[in-house]
């Protein structure tokens, strides 16, 4: 047997980051840049007000107070999307749209809470007073405000509510690195900067199979001796869930041809392949075999349970991850030797999942067979840190104990954990 980490080791060398390509933004979740981004134009591109009000001169409000208000001519209203046709003068305010741009003249915006519409139109447009008795036909009065006037009952500093052109990214600053990671929020960044694809490092896709002759798919009655294939179904799912492109390839039966001819023909599809079954010292464990054969295999024995047996090698430059048939052993493998690898592939630098020390609420026991055990625990936070319980069954094939769990405790060799012992945990 070799130890886990080396057998992670032999693995990692091999790993290669995929080539860069221009991926659509919103495709782009989860890939890691492998360009320098910055922003060509100024974000926001122009000053614009943070509040719905009217865009002031700050000296006109100056010592204005609830007991001393103002009064200023209302002289037109701009609407986010939209210009001031005219520059404001003293004495004047005009109606604001929260992201409408700052009138030329104006330095400041005062919020409509602190105002009060004296006669005209409402922010909801509503004509509550009329006071003007200037006999003017209505159209001239729609375009100076109808004459209309707002009491602000409040003094405001010079850039009142005003977001600065630039204000979020400066034309020209670098704003993403390479190696970064995207995540909705960069996809975000990308958009307002006007960018419909970014270069990034390739979504790998990841075919997986099953083998074994035992293996029955869909809801038939089973015949005495078979198994429904519940390992491709599984591994699709964390694949997915990893962020990479999953790609079904099937069940192949126990026969050195089926599994070549199975291998040989996905190959060009895939940037890594994963099958699960027949990597054991059994008469029909035929994957080992063919990778043997075709490519350039490490069969592995990892000091490790569940998930002894592994096979990792390349197939004309692919990665082939044979993972072990039991089903909490193939879903335990691609934790801890496939995920990493192929988050490696996509230039991640995140590749492991995260652990916690924790507290055993109760004895997590074992036998001592000179491996390192990973036991199905479920994980809670209290106040006073992580503790863990056992999900249940510990035997390899319990798949539904894997399914009640949301973290591998990691048991060194020995006789197990005490309650109210520590223990460290690998959270999924
Ligand atoms: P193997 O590694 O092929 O010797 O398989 C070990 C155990 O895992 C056997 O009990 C198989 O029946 C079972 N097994 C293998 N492949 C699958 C699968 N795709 N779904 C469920 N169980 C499987
Ligand atoms: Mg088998």
């Amino acid at each position: 047997m070799i130890s886990l980490e080396d057998a992670q080791a032999r693995v990692n060398a091999g790993i290669e980051i995929l080539p860069a390509v221009d991926v659509a933004i919103a495709d782009a979740r989860g890939l890691v840049l492998a360009e320098e981004v910055s922003a060509l134009e100024a974000i926001p591109p122009f000053a614009n007000t943070a509040m719905d009000g009217f865009a002031v001169r700050a000296d006109d409000l100056e010592g204005v107070a609830t007991d001393r208000p103002t009064e200023l001519r209302v002289v037109g209203t701009i609407a986010a999307g939209a210009v001031a046709e005219r520059a404001l003068e003293r004495g004047e305010a005009m109606r604001i749209m929260t992201g409408a741009p700052i009138p030329e003249g104006a330095d400041a915006v005062i919020m409509v809470e602190l105002t009060e519409i004296v006669a005209g139109k409402t922010m909801n447009g509503i004509v509550d007073g009329d006071d003007d008795e200037s006999g003017r036909s209505d159209s001239e009065r729609e375009n100076d405000g109808g004459g209309e006037r707002v009491r602000c009952l409040a003094a405001v500093p010079v850039g009142n509510h005003i977001r600065p052109a630039g204000d979020d990214l400066g034309a020209g600053a670098v704003v993403f690195e390479p190696g970064e990671v995207l995540s909705a929020h960069h996809i975000g960044v990308l958009a307002s900067l006007g960018r419909e694809t970014v270069l990034v490092h390739r979504r790998p896709k990841v075919g997986v199979f099953s083998t074994g002759d035992e293996l029955v798919v869909g809801p038939q009655v089973l015949a005495p001796g078979q198994i429904r294939d519940s390992n491709r179904p599984t591994l699709l799912s964390l694949v997915a869930e990893a962020g990479f492109e999953p790609i079904d390839l099937g069940v192949l039966r126990d026969d050195f041809d089926e599994i070549e001819a199975g291998l040989r023909s996905a190959v060009e599809r895939c940037d890594a392949m994963i099958t699960s079954g027949g990597v054991s010292m059994g008469d029909f464990d035929f994957v080992k075999r063919v990778l043997m054969t075709l490519g350039d295999l490490n069969w592995m024995q990892v000091a490790i349970k569940p998930a002894k047996p592994f096979a990792f090698g390349f197939l004309f430059g692919t990665p082939i991850f044979g993972l072990p048939g039991n089903p909490v052993s193939s879903a335990v493998s691609f934790e801890l030797f496939a995920r990493p690898a192929i988050l490696k592939m996509m230039g991640r630098p995140d590749t492991q999942r995260i652990q916690e020390s924790a507290i055993a609420d109760e004895p997590l026991l074992r036998s001592k067979d000179g491996k390192t055990h990973f036991q199905r625990v479920r994980a809670v936070q209290h106040g006073d840190g992580w503790h863990v319980r056992s999900a249940g069954g510990q035997g390899s094939h319990q798949l539904a104990a894997l399914a009640a769990a949301n973290g591998l405790a990691i048991i060194p060799d020995g006789d197990g954990i005490q309650a109210g012992n520590r223990v460290q945990v690998m959270l999924l």
